[in-house]
Formats: C-alpha cells, sequence, structure tokens
C-alpha cells in the first residue's frame, strides 16, 4: 500500500502545486527540473512560546547538565563596512563607537552564557563568527572578542574557530590577532576572482591582490582558507566561470562552497539590472549550466566532495561547523542577529543592535523568538542532511524515524525517472541535475513529510 495517500495527494493538486512540488517533465532535467528556484521555508517548526517566558525558558535550559554529544556555537557581528548590491542580510554600517559598545556587550552575553549549568559541563566542537562582517572589527575588538570566547566558552582539543572575512581586511595586523587568538579556519567572500564582476557588485580587490592576500594567509599555516564563490553574477559569462574554476584550483585555499546569485526583489542588484546600469544576471538555466560545468571540472580534478556544494582541497578543511548543524545538536547563539536552538527549542535574537545591547545590558538574553521543539524536527535534520549530502537513504530514515517515510518512495521513482536521482540497491543518489535542484528536493520532502504527518521522532535534539 506504500504511497497510497502520497498519490492521493498528489492527484488532489492543480497542475501549478503539482509542478512545484514534484517538477516539471518538459526539457532537460539539469536546466528546467522545476518551474522556480526554492529557497528553504516551510519546514517543520513548534509553537511559539510566549515573550513573557522567554527568560525563564532559556534560563532553564542553560540550567540543565548538558546531554552527551557534540554542540556548536554562533556568533554574530551585525556590522559591515560596504554593501555589497546583492546582500540580503545586511544590518549596519561599520561605527566605530557603535562597534565599542556592542563588542562590550556580546562579551557580557559570552560571559552569562558561561555562569550556567549547561556550558561548565560541556565543550563546544566548533564555533562560527558570521556577519556581516566580522574580519571588518578593528584589531582591538576582534582581540576583546577573541580573548572573551576563548576564556568563556570551553572548547575541545580539536575545535574548529571559523571567522569569516572579506579579502580587503586580510591585512597581516588583523590576521595575527585572529590566528594568536585561537581562529583556525578562516572563510573568505571572494564571490569572484574577476575584477569587473566583484567590482560591478561592491567588492574592491582586483585579481592579484586576492591572489596575494590568500598567499598571505595561507602562509601562516594556521588555519584552513576558504573561499565563497557565486555563480551568475552580471558580467560572469561561462568563459568569466570557467576561469574562476581555474583560479580556485591554483590559489592557496583548503576548501571552497559554490553559490548560485539570488537576485532578491529588494536588493541594489535587482534596482542596478532594472535601471540598465548593470547586465542581467545569469538565468535559472544559465546557472544550472555554470553549476554542472563546475561539478565536471571539480571531479576531473579529484578534489574530494563535503556536499553538494563544498569541496575541500587539503585535509585542512573539515567542515566541522557546517557539518555538524546539519543534525539536531545544540547551537548556542549570541550576537544581535544570532540564532540557534537546544534542546530541541528554536531561538532567534534581537536585530536592532541599540535594542540588543539595552536587553543585554538589563541582564537579560536578547531572544527575539522562541519555539517549542516539533516532533518532527529531527527527521527534517537528518532528510537536509542527506540531501546536502547528496543523497536520500529511505531504509536509514525509516530505522531512525519510523516506517512512515517509506510513504515517499513514489515520489522518489518519479525523480528517478526524471533524471534528478539514480537508485542503487540501498539509496538514491543525486545526480548532477539533483544537486542543482537540492533545495526543491529537499522543501517538496519536507513539505510531503508535514502533509502526511509522517514525523515520528525517535532521536533525542539536544
Ligand atoms: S559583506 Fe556580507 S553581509 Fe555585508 S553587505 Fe556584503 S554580503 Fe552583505
Amino acid at each position: 500500500m506504500t504511497g497510497n495517500r502520497l498519490n492521493a495527494m498528489l492527484a488532489g493538486m492543480s497542475s501549478a502545486e503539482y509542478q512545484l512540488l514534484v517538477g516539471t517533465q518538459e526539457g532537460d532535467p539539469l536546466c528546467r527540473a522545476f518551474t522556480e528556484k526554492r529557497g528553504m521555508h516551510g519546514g517543520f517548526t513548534g509553537s511559539e512560546i510566549k515573550p513573557a517566558q522567554w527568560q525563564a525558558a532559556w534560563n532553564g535550559l542553560m540550567a540543565e547538565e548538558a546531554q552527551p554529544g557534540k554542540r556548536v556555537a554562533y556568533i554574530h557581528i551585525p556590522f559591515c563596512r560596504r554593501r555589497c548590491l546583492y546582500c540580503g542580510f545586511f544590518q549596519n554600517y561599520s561605527d566605530a563607537e557603535l562597534e565599542r559598545a556592542y563588542i562590550e556587550c556580546l562579551v557580557r552575553e559570552l560571559q552569562m552564557a558561561a555562569d550556567t549549568r549547561y556550558l561548565s559541563g560541556a565543550k563546544l566542537n566548533a564555533v562560527f563568527i558570521g556577519g556581516g562582517t566580522p574580519s571588518s572589527l578593528s584589531s582591538l575588538n576582534a582581540a576583546k572578542l577573541l580573548k572573551a570566547l576563548r576564556a568563556y566558552l570551553p572548547l575541545t582539543n580539536d575545535y574548529e574557530l571559523t571567522l569569516e572575512a572579506r579579502i580587503n581586511d586580510l591585512i597581516p595586523e588583523k590576521m595575527e590577532i585572529w590566528l594568536a587568538h585561537g581562529v583556525n579556519r578562516v572563510s573568505i567572500g571572494v564571490q569572484s576572482f574577476n575584477t569587473r564582476v566583484r567590482r560591478a557588485v561592491g567588492r574592491i580587490d582586483a585579481t592579484e591582490a586576492i591572489l596575494n592576500k590568500l598567499q598571505l594567509l595561507s602562509a601562516y599555516g594556521q588555519a584552513a582558507v576558504i573561499v565563497d564563490l557565486m555563480y551568475g553574477l552580471p558580467y560572469q559569462t561561462m568563459a568569466v566561470w570557467l576561469k574562476d574554476l581555474q583560479f580556485l584550483t591554483r590559489a592557496a585555499i583548503d576548501g571552497w562552497d559554490l553559490y548560485q546569485l539570488n537576485v532578491y526583489e529588494t536588493s541594489a542588484l535587482k534596482a542596478a539590472i532594472a535601471a540598465g546600469r548593470l547586465p542581467a544576471a545569469a538565468t535559472v538555466a544559465g546557472q544550472a549550466e555554470m553549476f554542472a560545468a563546475a561539478e565536471a571540472i571539480l571531479a576531473d580534478h579529484c578534489f574530494p566532495r563535503i556536499s553538494v556544494c563544498h569541496w575541500s582541497k587539503s585535509n585542512r578543511e573539515r567542515n566541522m561547523y557546517n557539518t555538524l548543524t546539519k543534525s539536531s545538536l545544540a547551537v548556542l547563539p549570541f550576537g544581535a542577529g544570532g540564532g540557534g536552538r537546544i534542546g530541541g527549542v528554536s531561538l532567534s535574537l534581537e536585530r536592532k543592535v541599540e535594542r540588543y545591547m539595552n536587553m543585554i545590558r538589563q541582564g537579560d538574553k536578547p531572544i527575539a523568538a522562541m519555539r517549542q521543539p516539533h516532533s518532527g524536527y529531527s527527521l527534517q535534520k537528518a532528510v537536509m542532511g542527506q540531501i546536502k549530502q547528496g543523497y536520500i537513504d529511505l531504509g536509514s530514515l525509516a530505522g531512525c524515524h519510523g516506517s512512515g517515510i517509506w510513504e515517499l518512495e513514489p515520489l522518489l521513482k518519479i525523480w528517478e525517472r526524471r533524471g534528478l536521482l539514480q537508485t542503487g540497491a540501498r539509496v538514491a543518489k543525486l545526480t548532477v541535475a539533483g544537486q542543482f535542484w537540492y533545495m526543491n528536493i529537499a522543501r517538496s520532502i519536507l513539505e510531503c513529510l508535514n502533509a502526511l504527518d509522517i514525523h515520528k521522532s525517535a532521536t533525542k535534539v539536544e
């Protein structure tokens, strides 16, 4: 009877709903598997905790002893010196006085967590300092933050401490502070090595400067050097993209992520293209071809694949934080705009810097939203984790989360016929087309699990 409920659900859909969820049969799957690219929303979310209960709920969670296992922390720096045209996450321009006051509050927030039973009895495997632009912090403020982090957050011996950076900030004075205070992974938003492409979207340095600065950081021998590249930017033709990939293979780096450009409706990039100041970004089909070209070239070089969009070039790259956050373990959040979860309870922190600082000064955790655990949460993370690794293993999901997951088998068969999956004896692997559309596949699966109420959870979340 497997799939009866799923088939009935699909049969009851309008053609537009069906195409969004299952995809389309027209054309080649790489460029046209779905009618549109989808982001990751609409997973399982638990019920909201009322604001009056936030502080007590947080204090209660931190007063409990941590479960054995791994855990990580995320620290948010909400400042950038320049605003990139494509950005959908910009919060505040850097300001020396605001930055000083913010770091003071962030240090206090770390200190408040250090005094809890949860953190005094558990070590963190990875910490990620993201933003914004963490590398934009002055050397003095970066040193204050990193010293506090090492003093208040207990780390495992083999910890990973990542700092997000812009090329422009890779100067000896800053890098030496980061490395001296325990940063062992630097993730750099290069986006493209092509000077014209970069400058069109608000990035500063030219090709040679990028390569030199990556070399400089790498030469310290103390941190994994990771690069983010985007595909589909204005002026980034296929020829430019192929050159970008060549630079990746030559540069002094340990790994990289490849991201497709999203042109957000409210972004300055959208406005610049609409006004004719910049040429159009690549279409979805164009991006798909760029992704497939990258996949083929990087496979030819035999670079190890860490996920569908992340490769390593040396064993210095472990990608611990990103890998661990794909499971349901605890992510402790700090800083204005940070987000995380503990004990399955998810929380996001106040984004407005002034309000964040006022809450810290009152001795409160600066919470802006909090939700109870959802019974499907660990299943959701398991599904997402597999898809991000490029496969779907219904057998192992059923083993941990209940046999109801087999109801999805007919959907996987459809995707196999359409060239998005290749089903072997044990698991279904995402083809190159499936990897390009992995977010659509993940979202469709989660929507089916939700609609059919298949989320029996057998795994404890920390
Ligand atoms: S550095 Fe990052 S957060 Fe800041 S504007 Fe650019 S893309 Fe946005």
